[in-house]
């Protein structure tokens, strides 16, 4: 069910508390782009490095790191250069312009019929015809901007795995069935941005090709599916706010694909595809560079053109759904200063331990007797491995709010009987349950509590 109001508390948060901010702000923003703040930017490399990990740790994938900017030529035989668009229809009286297929989801542009969706603008007859709009963004390579000098910013990173699959096998002497796994930026000029990180113009990838002998490609497809599902499962996300999505009209060079969904406040959407690509784009590659993108099984004795299956997840797409399956409001009982109870709310970020952006909050309960500089030390040596904040201003209950909102998962209060036993109080911010422990035994707890699994 769709929840504007949930939106715009995450992205009140985001800006509130450094995880996102509006790209170029101080010049009124660039539509469908947004910068990463101090929080957001570990919470990303975060993900991006769960991923990673997921991924690289296993012995049958490899990693590589493509350039954006590949040979023309890529983009024609994959198809893009054709076919990468979305029908577009413009409003011949308020000139905006819009992807024919979402139009039902879409409000009219023009600011005098407020609340009046386009669909309604449609049926008065005020659309052009559709026409296809393609999606790459166009640039050229050297001084001379001309026809033939034509580059794109990469749709996706798929592409610059499978140019390099001779490479990478030959180097890595990696055999059949095995995998390629990359992350980075992708760019489409999308005709519609909107749903905050969910549909932007300048995005980040993490794909992973897995190459099979076909035949082999139903079972390992199965098996991927699994995997990637288990994955968001297992940092955190609620295993009722994903599905998989199965697709009923495939592209021309699919044998399979699902998405898996994630229900945003908007309602579901994908954030990631598995597909069953079969040979298409090793074959199309081996046609049109004349190079031989194939395998030799020496067992068999046979030569063949690996089938395909991809992983392909939005790291920017995952990073918006971690952060709306850990937001939550809760109704705590706060003791007031004269004993009695009232109910508060607290604003709180569920993050897994692995993603959140800082590890831990050291606070000296108050500002003398030689906590603060206990507190210090305690930091000093946490921040040799670990993302912590030092927070030594506001009663503590505040301190610990703020934390809170930016999902820190272990709050260390150095308090009077630290003075005399060494020990600290560890708060956790889910139950908010505290244990005392001894400061020399911080670095192993963080460790044991953090650690990617
Ligand atoms: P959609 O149908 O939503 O446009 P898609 O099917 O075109 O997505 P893919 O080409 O399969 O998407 O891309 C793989 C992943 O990349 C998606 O699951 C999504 O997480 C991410 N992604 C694609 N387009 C965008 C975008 N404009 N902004 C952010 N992430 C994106």
């Amino acid at each position: 069910m769709s929840n504007p109001d949930f939106t715009e508390k995450i992205i009140s948060l985001s800006k509130r508390r450094g995880f996102i901010f509006q790209s170029s702000e101080i010049y009124g923003g660039l539509n469908g782009c947004y910068d990463y703040g101090p929080m957001g930017v570990e919470l990303l490399k975060n993900i991006k490095e769960a991923w990673w990990r997921e991924m690289t740790l296993r012995e049958d994938v490899e990693g590589i790191d493509a350039s954006i900017l590949m040979h023309p030529k890529v983009w024609e035989t994959s198809g893009h250069v054709e076919n990468f668009s979305d029908p577009m229809v413009d409003c011949k009286e308020c000139k905006a312009r819009f992807r024919e297929d979402q139009i039902s989801d879409s409000d009219c542009g023009n600011k005098a019929y407020k609340g009046r969706k386009a669909s309604k603008c449609m049926d008065d007859g005020k659309f052009t015809e559709a026409r296809n709009f393609n999606l790459m963004f166009q640039t050229h390579i050297g001084p001379v901007a001309d026809e033939s000098n034509i580059v794109y910013l990469r749709p996706e990173t798929a592409q610059g795995i499978y140019v390099n699959f001779n490479n990478v096998r030959e180097t890595s002497r990696q055999k059949l069935p095995f995998g390629i796994a990359q992350i980075g930026k992708a760019f489409r000029n999308e005709i519609n941005t909107k749903n905050f990180l969910f549909r932007t113009r300048e995005f980040e990838q993490m794909e992973m090709q897995f190459f099979v002998k076909p035949g082999d490609d139903s079972e390992w497809f199965e098996y991927w599916k699994e995997q990637r599902i288990q994955w968001f499962e297992k940092y955190g996300m609620r295993k009722e706010k994903l599905k998989f999505y199965e697709h009923e009209k495939l592209a021309h060079y699919a044998k399979a694909a699902f998405d898996i969904e994630f229900e945003f406040p908007f309602g579901w959407g994908e954030i990631e595809g598995i597909h069953n690509r079969t040979d298409f784009d090793l074959k199309r590659h081996t046609e049109f560079s004349g190079k031989k993108l194939d395998y030799f099984d020496d067992q068999t004795k046979e030569r063949f053109i690996p089938y395909v299956i991809e992983t392909s997840a939005g790291a920017s797409r995952s990073f918006f759904a971690f952060l709306c399956n850990a937001y939550d409001e809760e109704q705590i009982r706060k003791e007031n200063q004269d004993g009695s109870f009232s109910t508060e709310v607290r604003t709180v970020l569920h993050f897994h331990p692995s993603l959140a952006p800082v590890k831990a909050a050291i606070f000296p309960l108050v500002n003398k007797d030689g906590m603060p500089e206990v507190a210090r030390a305690i930091t000093d040596n946490l921040k040799k491995n670990f993302r912590v904040f030092y927070d030594d201003s506001g009663a503590v209950g505040r301190r610990y709010r703020r934390q809170d909102e930016c999902g820190t998962p272990f709050c260390i209060t150095v308090d009077t009987q630290s003075l005399q036993d060494g020990t600290v109080t560890v708060r956790e911010r889910d139950k908010m349950i505290q244990e005392r422990i001894n400061k020399d035994n911080l670095e192993k707890y963080l460790f044991d509590k953090i650690a990617f699994k």
